[in-house]
């Protein structure tokens, strides 16, 4: 185990909750489509990795999302479940039939009103005041039935500030226990993150009010997003497996806890997600949704532990921290691959000749390496015939 990791379990840091929206806004994504029984399993995984919250649908949408929601709670060990719901009376009661028989401490909803000048003007052809008056009566009803009820500005982040704050201001009036801020279009860096999460913590922690907030990765920077965030004082962090999600996909639950894994004296949160689960988890999800995982993939692609080229299969036979962030079985993967290429060298290659039986002394080593690294490229498809006949040819040299 690296140095670095040494330093991951502190006790005494603040708890980061892990709030997992594969099941919402991972469903969202154009091509997935969950069965009940597929969410079930997502959610009892999410259960097993030590995830603190599902937001495992929008009960709204379907009778089909009631049921789902139901079955989760009674067969998945998840300490929270929430839902989603927008700001209307329909929506909420929708929640509640999903959610009357779960325990009331492990139930919540997120209700959402977007606030942003282009949706207020064209999607809602609603003023800021009647924005107001809809926050304050939906989350109003939604205390009436639930315990934990979170208010979020959808289209948070292209929302004037002082707009922002009367809209937080209002819900947490009418009860809100949480505040939600969503970078609902990726559009955020994480300078401008830090700036926005302050003033949010500012308004929200004196109440005693969470904050939780949700970035998207059209810029690529979903993760680095949440980080920042993190470090600005966000309390709750949404997050999906694999990062899937709406367009360019969420902040990736596996890339999230290894970074603070990683730099856990830097951020100073405890998460409780075990990283070992880490690559089953996406692999399940990937299995269920349809989406491949790329094998350049952050944290759980296969090439991840795998590396073809010279310099770096021979530091990792020396020793395997020279070219590994971490190690495989940190996140539960296999273990490290050195798949050969025309980039490797004669360490790489002598290991795979010995798996083929193939003992060669240095100079046949030498010769074969030659060979490998200037076959034609069409030559790898078979790798085996390819290795044989360069063996063959050294050992008909050397003996010549
Ligand atoms: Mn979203």
């Amino acid at each position: 185990m690296s140095t670095f990791l040494k330093e991951s379990s502190r006790s005494g840091d603040r708890p980061l909750i892990i709030s997992d929206t594969t099941l919402r806004d991972g469903a969202q994504m154009p091509g997935v489509h969950f069965s009940v029984d597929d969410k079930v399993a997502i959610a009892k995984a999410l259960a097993e990795a030590g995830v603190d919250v599902v937001e495992a649908g929008f009960p709204a949408v379907s009778e089909r999302e009631v049921e789902a929601v139901r079955r989760i709670c009674a067969e998945a060990d998840v300490p929270r479940v929430m839902v989603l719901c927008r700001a209307v009376a329909g929506d909420i009661e929708a929640a509640w039939r999903a959610l009357a028989e779960a325990d009331p401490d492990r139930r919540g909803v997120g209700v959402f009103l977007a606030t942003s000048p282009l949706h207020r003007r064209y999607k809602l052809g609603k003023s800021k005041d009647e924005c107001l008056r809809m926050i304050d009566a939906a989350v109003v009803q939604a205390r009436r039935r639930f315990d934990k009820v979170t208010f979020s500005c959808e289209d948070g982040s292209r929302t004037e500030p002082a707009f922002l704050r009367r809209a937080y201001g209002v819900a947490m009036d009418a009860g809100a226990t949480g505040i939600g801020f969503p970078d609902t279009l990726g559009v955020l860096t994480p300078e401008a993150v830090k700036r926005r999460v302050r003033m949010l913590v500012t308004l929200a922690h004196p109440r005693g009010v969470k904050l939780r907030v949700h970035f998207h990765d059209d810029l690529g920077l979903a993760t680095a997003n949440t980080l920042a965030a993190v470090a600005a004082g966000a309390d709750i962090v949404h997050l999906t497996v694999g990062g899937i999600g709406e367009r360019a996909g969420n902040a990736a639950l596996e890339e999230t806890v290894m970074a603070l894994r990683l730099h856990a004296r830097q951020y100073r949160r405890a998460v409780g997600v075990d990283p070992a689960r880490l690559t089953s988890l996406c692999r399940l999800v990937s299995r269920l949704s349809g989406v491949p995982l790329p094998a350049n993939k952050a944290v759980v692609g296969g090439n991840v532990f795998a590396t073809s080229a010279g310099v770096h299969q021979d530091g990792l036979l020396k020793h395997p921290d020279t070219y590994l962030p971490f190690r495989p079985e940190t996140v539960g993967a296999e273990g490290i691959r050195l798949p050969l290429s025309a980039m490797s060298g004669k360490a790489a290659l002598a290991l795979r000749l010995t798996e083929l039986g193939i003992a060669l002394s240095g100079a046949e080593l030498a010769a074969a390496s030659r060979l490998v690294k200037n076959a034609d490229p069409s030559e790898w498809a078979d790798e085996e015939a390819l290795l044989r006949r360069a063996a063959a040819m050294a050992r008909g040299k050397g003996a010549a």
